[in-house]
């Protein structure tokens, strides 16, 4: 439920009520309805709680229903698009956010040329891989914090953020300390405790969708996370798992309308885990931002054959040259998706 409050309502008794509801046992959180100052009821209301119980808070003018289990991340409690503003950089507003950059950091000097790279050819985020879900275990699993750490230094002498994958809880705090973006890649998107331990981070998140995941699980992921308080959630879509076996996934570009119609988040598309073919990229890159999609995150090395990880789906630094020319066209036509789709 969400309780629109009453326009002249000031913040303390706003936080006054907040108080009150959840020594009776709600979750709460203070939401804006517009001009209407608001307080969604995340949970507790199991039982016989009824409308009319809130109704008689002099604070309240209108109870409203929730129309689905989206209660952070939906259009119910907020209708106009989200926009992310990192240290300058928009991810939801009207310029494309793109993260380029290596499946994994393998050296300085490897993470530095790529990092000169893609700023170059219009990147504004950079990626790469310090904790690695590999699938064998005896492929290389990433360099760590100090993959982390060349990752930051490179990002920060060519203007760039950067954000990189959080596999394990216990390395949120180490992350936080140099990347601006926490990536939770897709084979962690079922892990609840991740969630919300990122969810409690300062940090923007990154959340890729689940290689299996739906449509609901996937925004339910985002909901974990900003029902512990993190506001700043980005969707991805990097494909799903069919029967098809030519791509490595099938990226499902339909996830791009369907969940700005069911949430206020950006969502960016990977292109790279998505097909598992390098001369798939663009093709589906420059589909995904005809669709308005927020952004693209994308495989960059300056020698992609010899990528430590990925490599049939990592492209050179000028395919990636030439991919950000068809993109900046199909979105200076196209355009940036806006809020409400009634
Ligand atoms: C990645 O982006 O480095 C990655 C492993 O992607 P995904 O989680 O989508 O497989
Ligand atoms: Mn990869």
């Amino acid at each position: 439920m969400i309780l629109l409050l009453k326009r002249q309502c000031q913040l303390q008794q706003i936080q006054a009520l907040v108080s009150r509801l959840e020594f009776m046992g709600f979750t709460t959180a203070i939401i804006e309805q517009g001009s209407h100052p608001a307080i969604a009821i995340l949970s507790g209301l199991e039982g016989d709680v009824m409308t009319e119980h809130f109704i008689e808070f002099p604070e309240v003018e209108k109870v409203l229903p929730f129309t689905n289990k989206y209660k952070l991340v939906g259009r119910d409690v907020k209708n106009t698009k989200t926009v992310i503003n990192i240290k300058g950089v928009e991810i939801g507003g009207k310029d494309l956010a793109i993260m380029a950059g290596p499946c994994a950091i393998e050296s300085e000097q490897q993470i530095d040329s790529i990092a000169e790279a893609v700023k170059a050819k219009g990147a504004n985020i950079l990626r790469g891989g310090a904790f690695k879900p590999r699938t064998s275990p005896y492929d290389f699993q990433g360099l760590g914090e100090s993959g982390l750490r060349f990752l930051q230094e490179a990002a920060q002498r060519h203007g760039l953020l950067c954000v990189s994958e959080v596999m394990d809880v216990n390395d949120v705090a180490c992350a936080e300390k140099y990347v601006d973006i926490l990536q939770i890649g897709s084979r962690n998107m079922h892990n609840f405790a991740l969630l919300k331990a990122v969810g409690r981070s300062k940090r923007p998140v990154l959340l890729k969708r689940g290689l299996c995941a739906t449509y609901h699980e996937f925004l339910l992921a985002a909901e974990y996370i900003m029902s512990e308080g993190n506001p700043n959630v980005i969707f991805c879509e990097r494909g799903i798992r069919t029967f098809e076996t030519y791509t490595r996934n099938t990226l499902d570009l339909a996830a791009v309308p369907v969940i700005q119609a069911l949430s206020h988040l950006p969502i960016i598309v990977d292109p790279s885990h998505g097909t598992g073919i390098r001369h798939l990229v663009a093709p589906m890159a420059t589909a995904a931002i005809a669709l308005k999609a927020d952004g693209l995150m994308v495989e960059v090395h300056t020698d992609p054959d010899k990528s430590l990880s990925d490599a049939k789906q990592t492209i050179s630094p000028a395919m990636f040259g030439e991919l950000m020319q068809t993109v900046n066209a199909i979105h200076a036509v196209c355009g940036s998706a806006q809020c409400a789709v009634e």
